[in-house]
């Protein structure tokens, strides 16, 4: 595994454009940017919540020593790491990329926790493995944990969804584009103050130019959801601010997008409408809306 990450000899959408076999070389799996090895494996978003969670467990590469740093961004990574930190390293890689060839089939992504106790119990039978002959393993002559302890530093808290004013509640929307097929999925959840859902809906969008044109549809939609759904004003939450300026001024209203602009225009005139720029760290809720349309 680890040697096809350095040879260029993995199946990313960059790899295969190399090669001529597809002619697009996005993320198949968040849309957002060109699949190179390191993004599949270290800098795609749903992966870079699994190295977080694997790193409350094990002792991996911190994220400020994961550069992209060439074709032999994993060399270096592995080549400052001990020899328990590179098996796991390895390990993990191996794993996300068995876990995009699943999403990428369609299959749907286990939870995060799930993962990681499989990576554990995995690597802990290797271990098993290596020092005890397969005889004393069957007949249990083996400990039950990891004699190993790992020293986990305290993860970060991540950021939590804002919530609105008690007057107020909050539509949250995302969308994912995918530039493989030029289709995008769009999620949206109206929330009142204390995080209670009035709705959550996603789309599939089958002809779809870009990102933007994705994040507009999922306001534009959002919008016309929530004045059916409920009276009150609404804070709409987005990561992306280039589709919130279409709230504000006209500065879209020109562009290949000008009808969405124009549509959300008329939603705007029906009720008070407040755009909200969030991080997508606080968007979880609407991203994974969106992306369970995939599945
Ligand atoms: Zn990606």
């Amino acid at each position: 595994m680890a040697w096809k990450a350095v040879s260029r000899a993995l199946t990313t959408n960059e790899c295969k454009k190399y090669k001529h076999i597809s002619t697009r070389d996005g993320c198949p799996v968040c849309g957002r940017e060109k699949e190179t090895s390191f993004h599949a494996l270290v800098s795609c978003e749903h992966v870079r919540m699994i190295w977080a969670q694997m790193r409350t467990v094990w002792r991996l590469p911190s994220q400020e020593v994961l550069h992209d740093t060439g074709k032999e961004w994993l060399l270096n990574v592995l080549a400052n790491c001990d020899d328990h930190m590179r098996d796991c390293t390895i390990m993990l890689i191996w794993r996300i990329w068995s876990l995009r060839s699943d999403l990428t089939h369609g299959k749907e992504a286990p939870p995060v926790t799930a993962m990681s106790d499989y990576l554990q119990s995995y690597m802990n039978s290797l271990n098993l493995c290596c020092r005890f002959s397969i005889e004393e393993i069957l007949k249990g002559k083996m400990p039950m944990v990891r004699e190993e302890t790992v020293e986990v530093p305290n993860p970060r808290t991540p950021l939590h969804w804002p919530r609105p004013p008690t007057d107020r509640a909050a539509l949250s929307v995302d969308g994912a584009f995918m530039q493989e097929d030029g289709s995008a999925v769009v999620g949206m959840i109206l929330r009142r103050h204390d995080g209670s859902v009035i709705f959550a809906a996603y789309r599939c969008i089958f002809n779809c130019n870009d990102a933007l044109e994705a994040e507009l549809h999922a306001i534009m939609q959002g919008m016309a959801l929530a004045l059916q759904h409920c009276s009150l004003p609404i804070v709409v939450q987005s990561d992306s601010s280039m589709a919130l300026a279409a709230m504000n001024g006209d500065s879209l209203s020109r562009s290949a997008d000008g009808h969405l602009v124009a549509e959300i225009g008329l939603h705007m005139e029906a009720r008070e409408f407040v755009p909200s720029k969030i991080k997508r760290e606080q968007n979880r809720v609407a991203h994974r809306v969106a992306l369970y349309s995939r599945t």
